[in-house]
């Protein structure tokens, strides 16, 4: 590949990123022009401008998304965003990666996303309320248990969920908790539901692990974001024996060789993040002030390339590029976050043996238990936590089994066969239900 097609092709958007692999899977599964068309573009892009009355009086517009990909498989699944990256071509580009995700995991959803372009650390606690209700008021004909259902996602929490099925139940005048699920378990929740992406990752991890017969003791992770799936990653594999070796934050990360404490890191967090602070305060860098011998402090794009075996990106997406893969030194990258490794990057890492395993796959289990969470709330029951680990682990190792298989059979990329595998099952309903 030359310099030039190499550099232009960087600036790919989201959504460009995604067609690159949709395209190389419909040619091999020689999907009808038809299939191709549907595959390609969401069914609807619902936008609208969401205005909140600030604290001081004034008034500020924001962008707002709810983009449905695909529900041939079941309702439109996916969560909502609140960033300030998070435009149309983006939550696009999330929308249909959701409807694969939950082909991969064989869930009865399709694929939808939301976003609000906005950055979160500038509002108070009080306008995050209004700005969450406001976009439940835009959006509400188009959403519902039975027919799209969100859930956390970047910057948005079980809070969020609570005020948003709220706000929902008070427009539509309805009882509907499985309109939304991420919600506290308090008000609607799944027991598991917080940690069920770090702990459908750490599953198929261990999985990769034992059938290298590698042991984790001999392993060093390092994770770039300590949000929710971050942290609760950085802590299973702690558990697990791994050496957690760098975890980093919006303001950046820390490094160790011999290993961090994950737990100890959380609980600073916790202790030194208010809530309106949520976003900001107690970053992991602070942990410094802890004096711990050893540590020092890295960029993100640093900790990228540090020494480890298993990288972790758990943040934002376009973070490994064919700019900096080359100095990745992982053997295995785990995909926590939607999008972080790029085509470009993906071809490079498979010419080196560098096993990628991807989005689609590797944090399917947030959704899975989303899916749990939903059947709950239809039907009324309570799973226990025991109920739920095991479902999880069910699904996620049968979902990987089918990728493996698929990449074998094929001679391609995890990701490609993710794809495979996710295409093909949408396309097998849109088929029976003579859509195509
Ligand atoms: N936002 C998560 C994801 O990207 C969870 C979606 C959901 O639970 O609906 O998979």
């Amino acid at each position: 590949m030359g310099v030039l097609s190499l550099s232009r092709r960087q600036f790919q958007s989201p959504y460009e990123r995604f067609c690159t692999v949709l395209e190389h899977v419909m040619e091999r599964l020689k999907l009808s022009t038809r299939e191709r068309a549907m595959l390609r573009e969401p069914q609807h892009e619902h936008a609208a401008e969401l205005s909140l009355q600030r604290d001081d009086g004034s008034a500020t517009v924001f962008p707002a998304y709810r983009i449905q990909f695909n529900n041939a498989r079941g309702p439109y699944k996916g969560g909502i965003r609140y960033h300030s990256a998070a435009d149309a071509d983006e939550v696009k580009a999330l929308a249909a990666l959701m409807a694969i995700k939950t082909a991969v995991v064989d869930i009865p959803f399709g694929g939808s996303k939301g976003g609000v372009q906005c950055d979160p650390k500038t509002l108070s606690r009080k306008e995050l309320q209004e700005l969450s209700r406001a976009y439940v008021r835009a959006f509400a004909p188009h959403l519902g248990a039975d027919i799209d259902c969100p859930a956390p996602d970047v910057n948005t929490t079980p809070e969020i969920m609570a005020w948003m099925r709220d706000e929902y139940e008070k427009v539509t005048r309805t009882y509907d908790p499985a309109m939304i699920t991420g919600k506290p378990l308090s008000y609607g929740g799944s027991r598991g539901r917080d940690t069920a992406t770090a702990r459908g990752g750490f599953f198929i991890l261990q999985e990769l692990v034992d059938r290298d017969a590698l042991d984790p003791k001999e392993l060093r992770v390092a994770i770039q974001g300590f949000g929710n799936a971050g942290a609760a990653m950085a802590i299973f594999l702690h558990q697990a024996g791994y050496t957690v070796v760098a975890v980093s934050d919006s303001q950046g990360g820390i490094y160790c060789p011999e290993g961090l404490d994950p737990i100890r890191i959380q609980k600073y967090k916790k202790k030194t993040g208010s809530v309106t602070g949520e976003y900001c305060k107690g970053s992991v860098c602070d942990i410094e002030k802890m004096k711990l011998d050893h540590v020092r402090r890295v960029t993100n794009a640093e900790l990228l390339e540090l020494p480890c075996d298993v990288l972790i990106p758990a943040a934002l997406d376009n973070v490994v590029t064919a700019e900096n893969a080359e100095r990745v030194q992982a053997r295995y990258i785990l995909e926590l976050a939607n999008g972080p490794v790029s085509p470009e990057a993906d071809a490079l890492f498979e010419e080196r043996g560098v096993t990628v395993v991807p989005d689609v796959l590797a944090n399917a289990g947030g959704v899975t238990v989303s899916y749990f969470e939903w059947s709950q709330g239809r039907s009324g029951e309570q799973w226990t936590d025991e109920q739920v680990d095991r479902e999880l682990k069910r699904i996620m190792l049968d979902a990987y089994k089918a990728v493996r298989r698929t990449a074998r059979r094929e001679k391609i990329s995890y990701r490609e066969a993710a794809f495979l595998v996710g295409v093909q099952r949408i396309v097998t309903t849109m088929r029976a239900r003579g859509w195509v």
